[in-house]
């Protein structure tokens, strides 16, 4: 227990302080206090993020740890509003981690431009409930008109259809969701809804449940075929709805880690003779999470439609790449999926959190309606009836106005920016003989590998697949070790994967794992990452003794076997 400080006079919670948290400050004085307040958060954090170049203080989590274990809570106010906001500042920001610095290339979070802030800010001080018109009217309607901007994006149907449908209450376009997550596993929702229509003893799998409706329709299991590069979503999908996360099949993939589409032919002809086996949806993934990899969607299309199966497309990452003129071809097929997601707070640069997902048929959204008494009621146009959250704010009202500020060639820069610098990045490994590239970037992802000299000769010179294994283990050790220690000491960071290595046997291997975002990243600044891994190799060879032991190997034992 630590002694009580002594609190001051005016830290006291009574109906005159809490008065004046809820009123809205009239005298000038009052105003100008809340100004210097959002001055603080804006420049204070700002300066923060701009004089720590680098990405997170070098402090150890358990540290921190145990200074974060006092569970009471105050029963009088421990500090005022400006104080909550300077420690903040100076004790919080330095110690997360800063992702918006351009050494900050391991993860699909990162600098946001200026603007959300703004943007966040107004959606807080509205505070809308997008459940019901009832809490958002306006914010409603123009919901349903960002949803149909973001169809027209990816399903380009003809005039007609949107002026039929922007504003139809029947109707639905698409949602806007908590992030990937939740979009996915609506659309597998839906899917698996979809595989039971009503017979004559059953209503719906909602109503009745999961047991009545495989029985109703004689199943006794649904699956849901995926690509191993699928993300982890897609199995929680597969928990939650009953289906089974067992169920949610990978896929082999081919070596530029897209879904082998001979194999998964095979699978579905396989899998369709059995008649009490249905494919509730196959998912095509459009910049898969560890390696950007785009699947070859108009195959997998063909495949669907043949077999009158969902097709899903997870385009969470990758979606905001049909804005660029340059690469929207990448993604190509995607117009032919019955389902798509995209992510708000990835390629579109919104900050945390915010999701969507489309789908091609206005109704399909029908098949997880839901009503309430008090919201929601039938025949309302709330938006609440068709999503998996309740009470939600206004993300659609921050996507419209950054789109209305950046406008699509903004973020098509964007996108060129980090497709083009990945590229570079590529040619920086390979052009390096310490490092190893695993996956070309197709999107602005790319994997690679420190590959000592001594290893990198094992590698040309090894025959033997078990001593090709052997050498991998040790890389992947001396991988895992750079990527930490970069990490703990804070300047940059990259992260990593384990990822099928095709060679041989195609056994894993451990990755470094690079997602360019940032429109302040350049050759320079990946330079530099890759100078400071090698000096972490050079000290990392010198002092660990586990290494030692396998950069010993005498010269001529690799070349057994
Ligand atoms: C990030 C991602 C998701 C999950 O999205 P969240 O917003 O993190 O819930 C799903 N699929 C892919 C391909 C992703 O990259």
């Amino acid at each position: 227990m630590t002694a009580p400080e002594k609190i001051p006079a005016d830290l006291v919670a009574d109906w005159h302080t809490l008065h004046r948290v809820f009123i809205r400050p009239e005298d000038e004085k009052s105003r100008q206090t809340l100004v210097k307040y959002m001055e603080q958060i804006l420049f204070g954090l700002h300066d923060f993020l701009n004089t720590h170049v680098g990405v997170t203080e070098a402090i150890p989590l358990a540290t921190l740890a145990r200074s974060y274990t006092d569970t009471a809570i105050n029963r009088e106010p421990e500090k005022k509003l400006a104080e909550v906001i300077r420690d903040i500042i100076n004790e919080i920001a330095p110690r997360a981690v800063n992702v918006a610095s351009p050494y900050f290339i391991g993860h699909m979070t990162s600098a946001i431009p200026f603007f959300m802030v703004h943007l966040k800010a107004i959606a807080a001080a509205l505070n809308q409930n997008l459940i019901k018109l009832e809490t958002s009217k306006v914010l409603s309607v123009l919901e349903k008109q960002v949803l149909a901007k973001m169809h027209r994006m990816i399903y380009n149907r003809e005039q007609k259809f949107y002026d039929c449908h922007v504003q139809n209450a029947d109707t639905c376009l698409g949602l806007f969701t908590n992030g990937g997550t939740t979009a996915n596993i609506t659309a597998l929702w839906v899917a698996r809804n979809r595989c039971f229509p009503p017979t004559e003893h059953f209503f719906s799998v909602e109503k009745d449940g999961m047991p009545a409706a495989m029985k109703a329709h004689d199943l006794e299991r649904m699956v849901v075929l995926v690509s191993e590069r699928g993300h982890f979503s897609l199995k929680k999908a597969g928990g939650l709805l009953g289906i089974g996360n067992k169920n949610v099949i990978a896929v082999d993939v081919n070596e530029n880690h897209q879904i082998d589409m001979a194999k998964l032919t095979r699978m579905v002809q396989k899998l369709s003779r059995r008649k009490q086996t249905k494919i509730a949806a196959i998912v095509g993934i459009a910049g898969a999470t560890e390696t950007g990899s785009i699947d070859p969607l108009p195959q997998m299309a063909h495949l669907c439609r043949t077999h009158k199966i969902h097709f899903h497309v997870d385009a969470a990452w990758g979606g905001p790449v049909m804005l660029s003129e340059k690469y929207a071809g990448l993604l190509a097929g995607i117009q032919e999926a019955d389902s798509v997601t995209i992510d708000c707070h990835k390629q579109f640069y919104m900050p945390m959190s915010a999701g969507m997902v489309y789908f091609k048929d206005p109704r399909a959204l029908d098949r997880i309606v839901y009503h309430a008494g008090y919201v929601n009621r039938k025949g309302s146009v709330d938006l609440g009836i068709k999503t998996l959250e309740g009470s939600r704010e206004a993300s659609s009202l921050i996507l419209d106005s950054a789109l209305k500020i950046m406008g699509s060639q903004g973020y098509a820069l964007m996108i060129d920016h980090g497709i083009e610098t990945a590229r570079l990045f590529a040619q920086k490994i390979k052009d390096r003989d310490r490092f190893q590239l695993i996956t070309e970037p197709v999107l602005n992802i790319l994997t690679y590998r420190a590959v000592p000299a001594r290893f990198r000769q094992l590698l040309d010179t090894t025959q033997s697949e078990s001593r090709r294994q052997q050498t991998d283990g040790c890389l992947d050790q001396i991988n895992i070790d750079l990527q930490r220690i970069q990490r703990e000491v804070g300047k940059s960071f990259v992260s990593r994967t384990r990822l099928k290595h095709f060679t041989g046997d195609n056994h894993d291997i451990v990755v470094l794992r690079s997602v360019i975002m940032n429109p302040y990243t350049d050759g320079s600044i990946l330079d530099r990452i890759l100078d400071e891994q090698e000096t972490i190799l050079d000290t990392m060879d010198i002092q660990d003794p586990t290494f030692s032991h396998n950069i010993d190997i005498p010269q001529g034992e690799h070349q057994d076997g």
